[in-house]
């Protein structure tokens, strides 16, 4: 995956402070083939990476963090701002009936979404809506929109024989005016491959129609061909959004951006899949970790960098430096693990802590179990607390008291801070906090 080739590229990286423009453009190098690899048009990808490319030059490296993981989530919040960060439903809202248009190549899935916004829209919105099919081209294409109007029960504008697509528009703007419907959905002919011809009846149909939502439909498995697609309807109607269908598929989420850099439009649902429930609002987080193939790298770095305050680090950094690690700094890294659910940043580098991880992670561990870690260092003096050694059997009595627990317990906790200072010593050998950081992702 693209987190996997940047790890490998940025590997020379650890511990430096800020991005130069000769990392991330050996970075970028990646990042433009992941595009590519996703489907990506190449020149939507170049400009991807050109834009990427100057915001990530001279950005602080955090500290919790490998550089490479940094750069990912740089390029995945690019890809999504670019996706639209912003959710936009259908503009519906005029005097009625509000007509909205869907247009595509020929198998887009033009007349599954058209019933499939229907039932949304008569469904949860309750509206009053039609549909019509305008496709004169395909045999009985008019009859597959009825038989679908059926099972999501929303009317469909009666069949009349021999009528040409803009004849067809006019009667189902008329039939929706004078019945008193809230939506006109119009679903049109498509082709196998762009042409003329389909492009004038668009256009004949939008001039009569004036909808108030053009949407396109595209296959998100069409991949590179995309842009072309998008360009050609693009250029020639004026679309008001993309709804990309099959994202149920393997799609790997290259048309979506590709759609979106050439049209300029908002993505606004996503099909996924064959039923005429399967449609959602496009979600840009998710088709940005397809893209980037990264699953959950990118909210695990965040998750690091709210909870990891600089100056903690800075201060673990200057103890371990020294080889020092008392029940102070035990305590904070279990403050940290509780924020986290069991991801401090130390936890997994060391012993103790990774078993304590673990148990975390499989639910065998609560928050119980750091609270009352938390309880038994709070019930012990400023003294045991920076050098634990002088924890008498009697001291250790009174912290069981103090703090509800056991003197086993207290034993355990010992031990585990034990095992924490050595590794500490151990870290210390291998380069400190920073050589220690950079093998956290
Ligand atoms: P049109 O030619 O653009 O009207 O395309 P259709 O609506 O007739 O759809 C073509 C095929 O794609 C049909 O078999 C649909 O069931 C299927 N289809 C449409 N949208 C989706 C989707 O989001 N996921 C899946 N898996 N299939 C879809
Ligand atoms: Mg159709």
């Amino acid at each position: 995956s693209l987190s996997d080739r940047l790890g490998g590229v940025f590997d020379r990286l650890r511990g430096r402070g800020a991005l130069t423009e000769a990392d991330v453009r050996s970075a970028m190098r990646e990042v433009r083939v992941a595009l590519l690899e996703a489907d990506v048009a190449l020149p939507v990808a170049r400009k991807f990476v050109d834009d990427v490319t100057e915001k990530a030059v001279g950005h602080n490296v955090l500290r919790s963090i490998t550089p490479g993981q940094q750069v990912v989530k740089i390029v995945n919040d690019a890809l999504v701002e670019m996706l639209g960060s912003e959710n936009t439903g259908l503009d519906l809202d005029v005097t009625p009936p509000a007509v909205v248009m869907l247009v595509g190549l020929q198998g887009s899935g033009k007349t599954t979404t058209t019933a499939k916004l229907a039932k949304l829209l008569s469904g949860r919105e309750r509206k009053k809506v039609m549909m019509a099919s305008l496709d004169v081209n395909r045999p009985a294409a008019q009859e597959q929109l009825a038989v679908l109007g059926t099972q999501v029960e929303v009317a469909t504008l009666p069949i009349v024989a021999g009528q040409q697509p803009v004849d067809i528009a006019r009667r189902a703007l008329q039939a929706a005016k004078l019945q008193g419907y809230d939506v006109l959905m119009l679903d049109t002919a498509g082709r196998l491959h762009v042409d003329q011809a389909l492009m004038d009846e668009m256009k004949a149909v939008a001039d009569i129609a004036t909808p108030n939502e053009i949407l396109l439909v595209v296959d998100s498995l069409t991949g590179q061909d995309a842009v072309n697609v998008a360009q050609n309807f693009s250029d020639q109607v004026p679309l008001t959004g993309v709804i990309l269908t099959r994202m149920d598929g393997d799609a790997r989420g290259g048309a979506a951006l590709s759609m979106r850099a050439v049209t300029g439009k908002p993505i606004k649902f996503a099909g996924v899949g064959e039923k005429l429930d399967a449609i959602e609002p496009f979600h840009p987080g998710r088709v940005a970790g397809r893209i980037l193939g990264m699953g959950d790298v990118v909210s695990l770095v965040e998750k690091a960098a709210q909870s990891i305050q600089a100056e903690d680090a800075e201060r673990m950094a200057a103890r371990i430096e020294k080889g020092k690690f008392d029940l102070n700094d035990l305590r904070s890294q279990l403050a940290q693990m509780r924020r986290m659910g069991g991801l401090g940043a130390l936890a997994g580098m060391i012993p103790g802590m990774k078993k304590a991880q673990a148990a975390m992670a499989s639910g065998a561990v609560d928050e119980k179990i750091l609270l009352r870690m938390d309880a038994m260092i709070g019930s012990m003096t400023v003294k045991e607390r920076a050098k634990p050694e002088i924890i008498s059997a009697k001291r250790k009595i009174r912290v069981a008291k103090g703090s509800g627990t056991t003197v086993q317990d207290v034993n355990k906790l010992l031990k585990m801070h034990q095992e924490m200072a050595t590794a500490m010593k151990r870290i210390k050998k291998m380069g400190g906090m920073k050589g220690m950081l950079s093998m956290l992702g």
